[in-house]
């Protein structure tokens, strides 16, 4: 349940916009991340199954990254998700056409986007605040307080007294980038002002959560309705009052399941294929005063199937398909290989060629060198025991996914340099962490259990349960075997 989250003020759409007109890799990712959730809630609103939700998820954010290049300052990207994904939905999903049309779904897709905002604004909150809203308010266990708390070893009682402080949090959060609150309801100048309202905000909180009782319930009612010795309502109170309720009630609606794990990457990897497909240049269509309407039939018919061909080209050339690696050297150790999954244990040869689930093996201190179809390299230089579990990648080597598991000894890895939007990974699984690396490193599994990781060039992530850690040229790090990190 733990969340992972940046510690620094996350970029803002425009930057990442930006970056990603420049041509930096990394922004689509970051785009991608952020509004996938949005693309996939989209159809799911809308009764559409997991599996066609990630269809048109995936779709809507193709439709995004093509747009990309040619997007304005300031541009309305969780609008042009939503409507990505409405758009897409009656193709996909044939049996609701009525409820996506434009005019039906604009309420239900002002709502995903404000409830989209109050997510997001949930997972930028410091990490005890995202965790703790996050389980009240969105995980399985959304109605479960008693649960949650006990999960957390709090009492009812603390946990509402965090949980207030973090809603605290979380609207001043939302109030500092602007209106959450749709046109309707925008603050007015006469409006007063929520800060004037001197009730504690966990009583604003039990009482919007029903949790209020009482003499504390009656004083409060009173106070906010103006009954009883208070002779006015007061307004800074109701006007704080109807802001937590709107943010709760957003995240009670909000729906939205855990994604498919495996969804974020195959969105990530668009952004080479939207810059391998310039339907810009082909879809703007000539405008003709006199057959408009043939000359768009002619243009289209000649238009449609170069599209398709690029398309398909563009399929092709960025498909992931299976890879292979080769022993290239070998010089000491008794080193045993399996071809591939299901093959029998050879002796190693220099020349022989390793497929997808092939292993390598052994029991005495070995050297040598496995060089992948994309140029990466794996040195073995111990004894242990190494899998090759994914060698996934492009023809054009644009895409690269490499998964190596290492079960034991020491070996270090290099992987292809990054070039300018590719979507290139090395994974190096190892017990109870893994290692995504973009540079050159070794990694030992000492016998005794741990793990040392250290880093000659470039960057990594060591992930290990739900924590992680980012290393970069020259850093050293040991896992000893009771888990505790030692960052050298
Ligand atoms: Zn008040």
């Amino acid at each position: 349940m733990r969340r992972t989250r940046p510690s620094h003020t996350p970029p803002s759409d425009d930057t990442l916009i930006r970056a990603h007109q420049r041509g930096d890799s990394a922004a689509w990712n970051a785009l991608a991340e952020r509004y996938l959730r949005l693309a996939y809630a989209t159809p799911h609103a809308l009764g559409c199954s997991a599996e066609r939700s990630s269809a048109i998820a995936r779709e809507a954010l193709g439709v995004v990254a093509g747009r990309l290049s040619g997007l304005e300052v300031d541009a309305d990207l969780p609008a042009l998700v939503v409507e990505a994904a409405r758009a897409a939905t009656p193709d996909s999903a044939p049996d609701l056409p009525t409820a996506a049309t434009p005019s039906a779904f604009a309420p239900l897709g002002a709502r995903l986007q404000a409830q989209h905002r109050v997510w997001q604004a949930v997972q930028q909150l410091p990490s005890e605040c995202a965790t703790l809203l996050s389980a009240l308010h969105y995980g399985p266990l959304a109605d479960a307080p008693d649960e949650v708390a006990r999960t957390y070893g709090l009492s009812r009682q603390d946990m509402a007294t965090h949980e207030a402080a973090c809603l605290r949090r979380l609207l001043d959060a939302l109030q500092s980038t602007g209106p959450l609150w749709t046109p309707t309801d925008t603050t007015r100048a006469d409006e007063p002002a929520p800060a004037d309202c001197q009730v504690p905000f966990a009583d604003l909180v039990a009482y919007a959560s029903g949790e209020l009782h009482g003499p504390g319930l009656e004083s409060l009612a009173a106070h906010l309705a103006g009954t009883g010795d208070q002779s006015e309502p007061c307004q800074s109170c109701r006007a704080n009052l109807a802001k937590l309720e709107r943010v709760l009630g957003l995240m009670h609606t909000d729906q939205t399941p855990e994604l498919p794990t495996e969804l974020l990457d195959s969105v990530q990897a668009m952004a080479e294929e939207a810059a391998a497909q310039p339907l810009g240049r082909i879809t703007a269509l000539p405008e003709a005063d006199e057959g408009r309407g043939r000359t768009r039939v002619r243009v289209l018919s000649i238009a449609l199937p170069i599209v398709c061909l690029l398309a398909l080209a563009a399929g092709y050339a960025y498909w992931p398909r299976r890879q292979t690696g080769r022993l290239v050297e070998y010089e000491r150790g008794d080193l045993n290989v399996k071809l591939g999954p299901g093959a029998p244990w050879l002796t190693g040869q220099v020349g022989q060629v390793l497929a997808e689930g092939a292993s390598l093996e052994s029991e005495t201190p070995a050297t040598a060198l496995v060089r992948f179809w994309d140029g990466s390299l794996l040195r073995v230089q111990s004894e242990g025991s190494w899998r090759l579990e994914r060698l996934r990648g492009s023809r054009n080597d644009r895409l690269v996914r490499l998964t190596l598991r290492q079960s034991s000894g020491s070996a270090s890895y290099a992987s292809t340099p990054p070039r300018n939007l590719a979507s290139l990974r090395m994974r190096i699984e190892l017990p109870k962490a893994y290692l995504d690396l973009a540079g050159t490193a070794t990694v030992t599994v000492p016998a005794e259990g741990g793990l040392h990781v250290q880093i000659h060039q470039g960057s990594a992530r060591l992930r290990s349960g739900a924590a992680f850690v980012d290393l970069v040229a020259g850093q050293e790090i040991y896992i000893q075997p009771d888990g505790t990190l030692l960052l050298l």
